[in-house]
């Protein structure tokens, strides 16, 4: 039963270690959104959402902040700060062993998804990780105080400017990484990780060919809301919705992959927003979507694969 997920960092990382939990992890390939990536960030190539998702799913990760390696050291970062350099993006010591080593394979010639596979498989991590493209494609943020890169924004300025537009630089001359489209069109189950609508999923959905092949799969399409009672869990999912426009709640959030959805995941705090849901079209489970803890993951995951063995029984009667 092969199962495809679109992810993006934290939220979806969080998610995904559940769902290893409850299906054979040979038959998962995660789609990734490369968009937060910087190509030469003091000549290193950098990713973050790809590194969450692998550190994560290899049992390495930091728990605390859902980002970079548990138990890592800062040594380098502090010499770069005596050295004059700014240090504001945070850089753990083996960390950027993993940066070195993606850099320099890619300085040899391979591409993102051939040195994804080789971290990935060094760390011990079973699923298949598909960046969603091999370009370079940077996510910048239109503020009040100029155009920054995704991660400038959100790390450098804390998301203190206020976003009035979201752009995907280059995507419509980016093509999907070898082995997304055939992995979206023999999917038997297709999920949207719980992660930020606007810079998460938004980004692998404008690759062009991915949100066709997302909409013409047989697979029913089920999204986890990462919006709960209004509010994002963690980080800027809100700033960036209302920027773009868009509701920020779980209805938003249905709003934006209504074309494709089939099933939505909403929290028992949005219950009320269930039936307006329902009149898209889309199937609403609620559910306890918080994932505290690896219970919880498990729980949510199970769910998904659930509502959609579901959906598809629902389909064939
Ligand atoms: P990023 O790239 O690290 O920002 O990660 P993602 O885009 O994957 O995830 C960010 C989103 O995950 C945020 O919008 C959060 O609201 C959501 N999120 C984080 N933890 C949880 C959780 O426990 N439950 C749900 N439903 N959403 C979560
Ligand atoms: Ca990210």
């Amino acid at each position: 039963m092969s199962v495809v997920a679109l992810a993006g960092g934290v939220g979806a990382a969080r998610f995904l270690e559940g769902l290893v939990q409850v299906m054979s992890p040979e038959e998962l390939t995660v789609i990734i959104n490369t968009g937060d990536d910087m190509a030469n960030f003091m000549g290193l190539y950098i990713s973050p959402d790809l590194d969450i998702v692998t550190y994560t799913l290899a049992g390495i990760v930091d728990p605390e902040k859902g980002w970079g390696i548990k138990g890592d050291t800062f040594h380098c970062l502090g010499m770069l700060q005596q050295l004059g350099f700014e240090t504001w993006f945070q850089l753990g010591d083996r960390d950027l062993g993993t940066h070195i080593a993606r850099t320099a394979m890619m300085q040899q010639g391979w591409t993102l998804s051939k040195a994804t596979r080789a971290i990935r498989q060094s760390l011990g991590v079973q699923c298949r990780l598909l960046p969603m493209t091999d370009q370079w494609v940077p996510t910048r943020i239109v503020t009040d105080v100029g155009t920054q890169h995704f991660e400038e924004y959100l790390v450098k300025r804390q998301c203190q400017d206020i976003v009035e537009d979201v752009i995907f630089d280059g995507i419509e001359r980016a093509s999907p990484s070898p082995g997304v489209l055939e992995a979206i069109q023999q999917a038997k189950i297709l999920i949207i990780c719980p992660s930020n609508p606007i810079v998460s999923i938004g980004p692998i959905l404008a690759v062009p060919g991915i949100q066709q092949a997302v909409i013409n799969a047989k697979a029913p399409c089920v999204a986890i809301s990462p919006i709960i009672g209004g509010k994002p869990v963690k980080g800027p999912a809100d700033k960036l919705m209302e920027g773009k426009g868009v509701e920020v709640s779980a209805k938003g959030v249905a709003e934006l992959y209504q074309t494709f959805l089939d099933v939505m995941v909403i929290d028992q705090k949005d219950k009320k927003q269930a039936s307006s849901i329902e009149k898209m079209g889309i199937t609403v489970s609620v559910e306890q979507t918080l994932m505290s803890n690896l219970d919880r993951k498990k729980r949510l995951a199970q769910t998904v694969l659930d509502a959609a063995a579901k959906h598809r029984a629902k389909q064939k009667s």
